[in-house]
């Protein structure tokens, strides 16, 4: 008996603005059985309030506990590991108003910063690179918001996400990050283990990329079910050294999983 369920959203619960078909349905009957959810994103741009009414347009409801993203989880660590420290930050208005709403200092100036926040941004360009190189080639903590390389544009095609930007000011610095959050970090781990109050190891995770999703379900302990709605074709999959639990064509189907 499975007795919570961590539920990744882009790719698997929906696409875009339009949910997976039958996902919806199946959450509710996950609610019914009497699972404990949590929708997990490494989206880096949405407060978890964002999350909640993006799910509700679709008929998906969930409370605000019940959502963590890739900005929740860097915003925590943040607050935790670098309050009081000046922050440059490559990212998105809403990942910078995540920071402001947890009192976070940011700073405009990257030769004034103690650390440099690295993250999706659609601005991004030469000058920021110029300013990340700035910020911490004198040795200051080098943090990207999730690994993320391409991400699912509104029209379902594939575009750079953090990650891409995260390697693009390691290139300059010619140092990897000392931390990324989201999936499948550690810190991502431990926020959704508090949020869902039971053991991880009796819960599923389902997903549909292999290196975040999946990833975070084993260092969990977590039975992992990566579906194919999303990102991971089967020549990835083939290609993989992750084996997920199960396969499913998608979130709709996952009645097959809890029946077994
Ligand atoms: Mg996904």
């Amino acid at each position: 008996m499975y007795r919570g369920a961590v539920l990744d959203l882009d790719g698997t619960v929906y696409r875009g603005r339009d949910p997976v078909p039958g996902a919806p349905e199946a959450i509710e009957r996950l609610r019914e059985r009497g699972l404990v959810l949590l929708f997990l994103s490494n989206n880096p741009t949405k407060s978890r309030e964002a999350y909640v009414e993006r799910l509700g347009r679709m008929g998906i409801e969930a409370a605000a506990s019940e959502v963590l993203s890739a900005g929740t989880v860097t915003t925590r660590y943040l607050a935790e590991h670098h309050a009081g420290d000046s922050l440059f930050v490559i990212g998105s208005p809403g990942l910078l108003e995540q920071f402001d709403e947890a009192d976070l200092a940011v700073t405009d100036d990257p030769e004034a910063a103690d650390a440099l926040v690295a993250s999706y941004d659609h601005e991004f360009d030469y000058d920021d690179m110029t300013d990340a190189y700035r910020a911490v080639a004198d040795g200051g903590a080098f943090v990207g918001s999730d690994p993320d390389v391409v991400i699912p544009a509104g029209d379902g095609r594939m575009v750079p996400g953090s990650g891409a930007i995260v390697n693009a000011c390691a290139g300059v610095l010619e140092r990897e990050p000392d931390h990324v959050l989201g999936k499948p970090s550690p810190e991502a781990v431990e926020m959704a283990r508090e949020a869902m109050g039971v053991p991880l190891e009796d819960c599923l995770v389902v997903g549909d990329r292999l290196n975040t999703d999946l990833a975070f379900g084993e260092r969990a302990g977590m039975t992992t079910v990566l579906v194919r709605t999303g990102v991971t074709d089967d020549r990835r999959l083939a290609g993989s050294d992750l084996d997920p639990d199960y396969v499913l064509d998608s979130l709709a189907d996952i009645d097959a999983v809890l029946d077994l």
